[in-house]
């Protein structure tokens, strides 16, 4: 087993996990510690390259290329003054104060590193969530979970390929093709990538792929609450119910699935649907591993306790911030939501913080303000409810979904860099396909 050694006598923080949150702490801490060497700062993440998770439900559909949106950690990390080890965490090291990291290895299975560790004086975990499918038998084995962008590469491709079966089917046997796809849970995700799947049938048939008619792929969105949307207010439910049953999906609430098998959905109360491709997005847990690690608090699903200092309950020099944390403000019972918007402001708190904490001063509370939230219905619009409950829908809905990963780009490469980009996706728009079709 090989130790990172301590380069020198400065503070270092070992941030584990670049997703919205943790890259948002790694850039701002490396722009301002890193760069004015105050602070040795590590991000560490099993992936080379990171993608806003929000966006994986458009690469499942193919509508966006997620080659063309990702960034590559080790140049981020060059250009914003901190150090990028690619690495799987395994387990804390609490008294002797380092993270142990995984063998890492090749897609052959080659090993590129062995087991490694790397002494910290503050650690952030930022490792993220994964979907939970509260044990339903065949869930695991049936369904595609979209919590990374392999799983989302997955069923584009899965999605691809059935089209091109149909089309190979069609030229031998000129039978009508369907398509069955059935989305378990319409929270934003299932919601969304619903719209996203019917938008890109649609695309399919304009490529030449129009061997299923885009009236026959079937949607089905399944819920076991008593509506859509569960999380937002009634009206945006309805709203948003409603736009998807204009174009065609059928969504089914007070369903509540127990099995699944290779073709269909079995729901309690005897209704079967019939599915080729389904998609579990129904609610989340922080991963398994997390459970009690090192002996620290974790709730029911996984999620590391904190306090509102973002200190996890046992350990101070321990924080944990976004979907893997549990943090539940004073006076309420529920805790912050698992959003990009927390780990965004958790991500800014965090950044001021941990400078407070290397000069000795207090670290202050985290205080969640909720924006809202926005649901995109796929190229067509958005619905959601801002601030105090305000209801908004349409184009303006749409044009603030949008700029949600426009600040999250804002805050990783600023905003030139970002007026460069959305420059460049405006061009590339034109010029390539609508739809990724390798
Ligand atoms: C399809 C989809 C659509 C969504 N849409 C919205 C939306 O519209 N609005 C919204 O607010 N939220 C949305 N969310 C939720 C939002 O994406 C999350 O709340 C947010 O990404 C959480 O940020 P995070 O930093 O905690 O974790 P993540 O962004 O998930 O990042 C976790 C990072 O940790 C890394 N990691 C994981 N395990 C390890 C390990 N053992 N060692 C090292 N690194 C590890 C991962 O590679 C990843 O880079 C959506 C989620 C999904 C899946």
């Amino acid at each position: 087993m090989k130790t990172l050694p301590q380069q020198s006598k400065k503070h270092r923080i070992v941030i584990v996990g670049g997703g919205a949150g943790g890259l948002e702490l790694a850039t701002r801490l490396g722009n301002t510690l890193g760069k004015r060497q105050q602070a040795e700062i590590i991000l560490v993440d099993t992936a080379l390259t990171h993608i806003w998770k929000p966006l994986l439900h458009e690469v499942a559909a193919g509508t966006l290329n997620s080659y063309e949106d990702e960034l590559n950690y080790f140049a981020h990390a060059n250009q914003h003054h901190f150090e990028f080890f690619l690495g799987r965490l395994q387990d804390i090291d609490r008294a002797a104060k380092e993270i142990v990291l995984d063998v890492l290895r090749d897609e052959e299975g080659k090993e590129i590193a062995p087991e490694r560790r790397i002494g910290y004086d503050t650690l952030v975990m930022a490792i993220g969530s994964t979907s939970n499918d509260f044990g339903t038998a065949g869930a695991k084995e049936h369904c595609i979970f979209l919590d990374s962008r392999p799983q989302a590469d997955r069923f584009q491709r899965e999605f691809l390929s059935m089209y091109l079966e149909a089309q190979a089917n069609s030229l031998m046997h000129k039978h009508q093709n369907q398509l069955n796809i059935a989305i378990i849970g319409a929270g934003a995700t299932g919601v969304e990538l619903a719209a996203e799947l019917h938008h890109a049938a649609n695309e399919f048939s304009k490529y030449g792929l129009n061997s299923i008619d885009p009236q026959d792929v079937h949607i089905s969105l399944i819920e076991a609450a008593p509506r859509i949307l569960p999380a937002l207010n009634e009206r945006v439910s309805q709203r948003a119910q409603k736009e998807l049953e204009d174009i065609g999906v059928k969504v089914l609430t007070h369903c509540r699935v127990h099995r699944i098998d290779a073709n269909t959905v079995f729901c309690e109360g005897d209704l079967n649907i019939a599915a080729t491709l389904k998609v579990w997005s129904a609610g989340i847990k922080a991963p398994d591993f997390l459970n009690h690690i090192a002996g620290l608090e974790t709730n029911r699903i996984n999620q590391l306790v904190v306090g509102p200092t973002l200190q996890t309950s046992l350990d101070e020099d321990i924080f944990a911030m976004g979907d893997c944390a549990c943090y539940i403000p004073q006076g309420q019972e529920r805790p912050v939501p698992p959003r990009a918007q927390v780990a965004n402001q958790e991500a800014i708190f965090l950044a001021k913080a941990l400078r407070n904490r290397i000069q000795g001063k207090a670290l202050g509370s985290f205080v969640f303000k909720d924006k809202g939230s926005l649901v995109s219905l796929s190229q067509h619009s958005s619905v959601g409810s801002i601030f105090n409950n305000i209801n908004v829908e349409g184009f303006m809905a749409r044009l603030m979904y949008v700029s949600l990963y426009r600040f999250h780009q804002v805050a990783l490469h600023g905003v030139f860099r970002t007026g460069l980009m959305m420059m460049k996706d405006m061009l590339s728009k034109g010029a390539s396909p609508k739809l990724k079709m390798h």
